[in-house]
């Protein structure tokens, strides 16, 4: 019987016809299960996007790990603790040439040759996008595979330049284990903006010829360079901010980044909750206090993910 599984050497043959050459630095976004079955699973699906990159590229992605408001005993080890970020950020953390950032909230895994330069120094104390912001200095592009338009890897990035991650800002307590064993704490401030509406950019990316696109696998993808994407988006949110804002009412960091920023009058069909000046002072009120007293849960949707997370984890 003829295997149905996709192989090694279509996986390299996509990726080349998306565009991508040898030498090139890539961050990944993902959804492995999208891309089909593969003869020899999700380690042949590293080594061909290895193949593709060369000798002389390079692989990126993000290996963020549990927020501590999901787990109270969690200490963050960059050595041990498992990528909660998928299958393959997980598989590539457990390759012996790979290195992780030590960030405790926002690290990155990364193989290849600019594996040091993207990764050095990016602790507690760096912004925590940095790794991208580098990527897209190396000329490094993002790929996107079978996530829809999820523009992953430019999203924060692009906010943090447009100015916005600093408007709203919570504190996360986030422990982690310094590099001589003790227990710290950090307390991590500009936590990623809401991102629920920036998906809608992509066809302005797409206008401005950014975007190269096509299947690995089964699953639709993209291709993007980093800095003018980046760039792109952050002046777009720069000149309008209010394109960011989601219409969850319980979304805290929109309903703050409203409020910091009075951007009422530009929401262009306001809700009722944007309009009406009790419900606008009551949200703010009740914002303060989350802020105040709760850990950075943004959301209704995000209370719902913890809870499957946590249901997860029991299972296994
Ligand atoms: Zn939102």
């Amino acid at each position: 019987m003829i295997s149905s599984k996709i192989t090694k050497k279509q996986l390299v043959h996509d990726l080349k016809t998306m565009g991508i050459e040898e030498g090139e630095h890539l961050g990944l976004g993902l959804s492995f299960k999208n891309i089909g079955p593969i003869e020899g699973g999700p380690e042949t699906f590293v080594d061909s996007i290895m193949e593709a990159v060369g000798l002389n590229g390079t692989i990126m992605l993000a290996s963020f790990s549990i927020p501590s408001h999901v787990k109270r005993d969690y200490v963050f080890n960059y050595r041990t603790t498992p990528a909660y970020t998928g299958l393959i950020p997980e598989i590539v953390r457990k390759r012996r040439d790979s290195v992780r950032s030590k960030h405790p909230s926002n690290s990155v895994v990364v193989l290849g040759r600019l594996a040091e330069y993207l990764t050095k120094g990016h602790i507690h104390e760096d912004s925590e996008y940095e790794p991208y912001s580098r990527l897209a200095k190396a000329g490094g592009k993002i790929l996107i595979i079978g996530i829809g338009n999820r523009l992953v890897g430019l999203r924060h990035q692009a906010q943090y330049q447009a100015g916005l991650l600093d408007k709203v800002q919570g504190n996360q307590k986030i422990k982690f284990l310094d590099d001589d064993g003790r227990i710290k704490i950090f307390t991590r401030r500009n936590w990623g903006g809401c991102v629920k509406q920036l998906n809608t950019l992509l066809p302005m990316l797409r206008k401005k010829g950014l975007v190269k696109e096509g299947h690995i696998g089964n699953a639709k993808s993209f291709l993007v360079p980093a800095r003018e994407s980046i760039e792109e988006i952050a002046q777009i949110l720069k000149k309008n901010p209010e394109i960011n804002l989601c219409n969850d009412i319980t979304c805290l960091w929109c309903r703050q980044l409203e409020w910091k920023m009075d951007l009422y009058k530009d929401v262009e069909r306001p809700r009722s909750f944007q309009k009406n000046p009790i419900f606008k002072y009551t949200i703010v009120a009740i914002n303060w206090v989350r802020l105040k007293n709760l850990p950075m849960v943004t959301c209704l949707e995000e209370v719902i993910n913890i809870k499957l997370l946590k249901n997860c984890e029991k299972k296994n």
